[in-house]
């Protein structure tokens, strides 16, 4: 294999040496096993292709100094992927078949792990599909859950710089009201359109409002939203947003460096008055937000006056990326160790 410039990845598919696979049939999940195919041999009428039975999740892990492999609280994943699986009614999958593939999978690719200090990380794929056939809408009666990782280079190429998001009135983040607190696919899909608008206006993504009265702010495309001012860190409580585990990690640090937090409805015109703002997810842990435009009103909240991000944004990711790597202590308990 040709050396992998671990400086130069993108956040992309590469292709690794195996994936890890589980069974749902005739009532069992099957012990996860690797196989080296990055195919699916699906059946034409699965109910994934046709009904959108489909959730995943995303989650790193990154070598440490000691040259362990950590990954960033796994269960949590688990966990999320399970009230997925109640969300769009597939069989649910254990936590520990979860963890038992994540685990397999990382370590089965262990050398595609990018060493500590080159900004890279490996990032992990769980999938969850409804395989059999139905033509009716039903849900399937059995599932494939997979796992596979792939390196990614550091988000931010340019350094840790904010970038513009916008308004768009005329789309909701989630499908069907509802359906946004689950990581499903189908809400990916229906988004493409208003993130390839925003994208195509130089926007790096789209700031939904709350679907029902376009008054709150939920989240961003992938990623929830934060604001600071005061002294607190600030993040919507909506029950269209995911619930981000970045998110979760960042308001308990916040606390930790003894900023209040509060979790409430935001409304829009509130945006006039953060000091700071950022979207928060897996892949960037915070992506400095540098303006938000609402096209649609005409209307611009300007919130890095400088152009860069601000000390509570940098220090919270400066942490919170500490912790993953190991460079700092783990006092709440995220990260799991491979022996
Ligand atoms: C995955 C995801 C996020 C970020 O969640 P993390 O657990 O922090 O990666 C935010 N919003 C949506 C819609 C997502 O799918």
């Amino acid at each position: 294999m040709n050396a992998i410039d671990w400086s130069n990845l993108s956040f992309g598919y590469m292709k690794t040496d195996y994936n890890v696979r589980s069974y749902y049939k005739d009532g069992k999940w099957s012990a996860p096993a690797e196989t080296t195919s990055e195919n699916i041999d699906i059946h034409m009428a699965a109910t994934c292709l046709h009904y959108g039975q489909e959730a995943f999740e995303g989650l790193k892990a990154f070598k440490g100094k000691d040259g362990k492999i950590r990954i960033f609280r796994m269960r949590e994943n688990a966990l999320r992927m399970i009230s997925s699986c109640h969300g769009i009614m597939m069989e649910e999958l254990p936590v520990e078949v979860f963890e038992e593939a994540v685990v397999k999978a990382v370590k089965l690719n262990e050398r595609f792990v990018p060493p500590h200090g080159s900004g890279a990380s490996l990032y992990i794929r769980p999938l969850l599909i409804g395989m059999s056939a139905q033509v009716g809408v039903k849900p399937a009666s059995e599932y494939l859950f997979l796992v596979f990782v792939t390196p990614v280079g550091p988000y931010f190429k340019e350094g840790f710089k904010p970038t513009p998001v916008a308004i768009l009135r005329g789309y909701d983040r989630a499908a069907p009201l509802g359906t946004g607190t689950i990581k499903v696919g189908g809400n990916y899909a229906a988004s493409l359109t208003a993130g390839n608008k925003a994208h195509g206006m130089g926007y790096s993504a789209v700031l939904y409002l709350d679907a029902r009265e376009k008054k709150y702010l939920d989240e961003c495309g992938p990623a929830n939203f934060f604001g600071v001012k005061n002294n607190t860190y600030i993040t919507p409580l909506s029950s269209s947003i995911l619930p981000s585990i970045t998110n979760k990690s960042l308001m308990q640090l916040a606390e930790d460096i003894g900023l209040k937090v509060e979790r409430r409805p935001i409304p829009e015109e509130e945006l006039a008055t953060f000091e700071e703002a950022g979207q928060v997810g897996t892949a960037a842990v915070i992506s400095p937000i540098l303006r938000v435009d609402d096209i649609d009103e005409n209307k611009s909240y300007i919130i890095s006056k400088d152009g860069n991000a601000g000390p509570v944004s940098s220090k919270l990711y400066n942490k919170l990326r500490a912790i993953q790597l190991g460079d700092e202590p783990d006092t709440h308990n995220w990260v799991t160790i491979l022996e």
